[in-house]
């Protein structure tokens, strides 16, 4: 049954791929069917070529989501592990993005002073583990309106724990039993960019790393993502 359940996955996966892949290359083939028919005035031209490129960037930023998921799949297991200071993963994460999208916010706070400086540390790989932050962070700004992800770091002698909360369009009960399939989104989620691969990562780091990633939701209110880590 396992293996069924796998190989179904499987094929599930690559048709979602495929079909993703697809429809922009449709797109970028009729815009470029439409540029050589007619010989078209400079502003014209202009505008095809701007959707090329933006069709050619969503191409891009797919593929490589897949060839990371692939890639994370295949090296399960034999990943080293070093010590991360997570304020720093969350400081490199936060970083990029706003540099990425100057608009969203990412606000940093502690649940409670940690009694100790390995509270917050956790054997992990910091790049893999800075992806995870940066697509939860990503995703609360994009969700909700007021473009802000709030961050607070906590933990216990066991673990430590980082959750990434936001005011936004939140996620129903049937949704949230789902969002970690690769490329499932959720009905009020499709006005907003995206493709529905980054939980499904975010999910096989953690698996990697042995440790957790927790949600919670109410559609219309907010959601509340938690990523837990045992210490080195
Ligand atoms: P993407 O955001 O590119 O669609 P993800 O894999 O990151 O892909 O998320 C999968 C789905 O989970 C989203 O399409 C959306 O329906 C839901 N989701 C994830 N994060 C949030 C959030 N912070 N608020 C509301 N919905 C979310």
């Amino acid at each position: 049954h396992r293996l069924e359940q796998a190989f179904e996955q499987q094929r599930s996966f690559v048709s979602h791929a495929s079909h993703e892949l697809r429809t922009p290359l449709a797109a970028l083939k009729s815009e470029i069917q439409l540029g050589l028919r007619h010989p078209l005035p400079p502003e014209a031209s202009r505008q095809v070529l701007e959707t090329l490129h933006s069709d050619t960037d969503r191409l891009i930023s797919l593929t490589n989501s897949l060839l990371f998921l692939a890639r994370a799949l295949e090296n399960m297991g034999q990943m080293p592990l070093r010590e991360v200071r997570m304020e720093e993963a969350i400081a490199l994460a936060q970083e990029e993005l706003l540099s990425a999208c100057p608009g969203y916010r990412v606000e940093i706070a502690y649940e409670h002073l940690p009694e100790s400086d390995t509270q917050t540390l956790v054997a992990g790989n910091e790049d893999l583990l800075k992806r995870v932050l940066l697509n939860l962070f990503d995703n609360a700004c994009k969700y909700s309106p007021d473009r802000t992800a709030r961050v607070a770091i906590g933990g216990d002698d066991a673990v430590c724990r980082v959750s990434v909360r936001d005011a936004g369009i939140g996620i129903s009960p049937d949704d949230l039993a789902r969002i970690f399939e690769p490329f499932y989104r959720a009905t009020n989620a499709t006005g907003f960019a995206g493709f529905g691969v980054g939980l499904s990562i975010c999910q096989r780091i953690m698996e990697l790393h042995r440790g957790r990633l927790l949600v919670e939701s109410t559609l219309g209110q907010g959601s509340c993502f938690t990523i837990e880590l045992p210490h080195l």
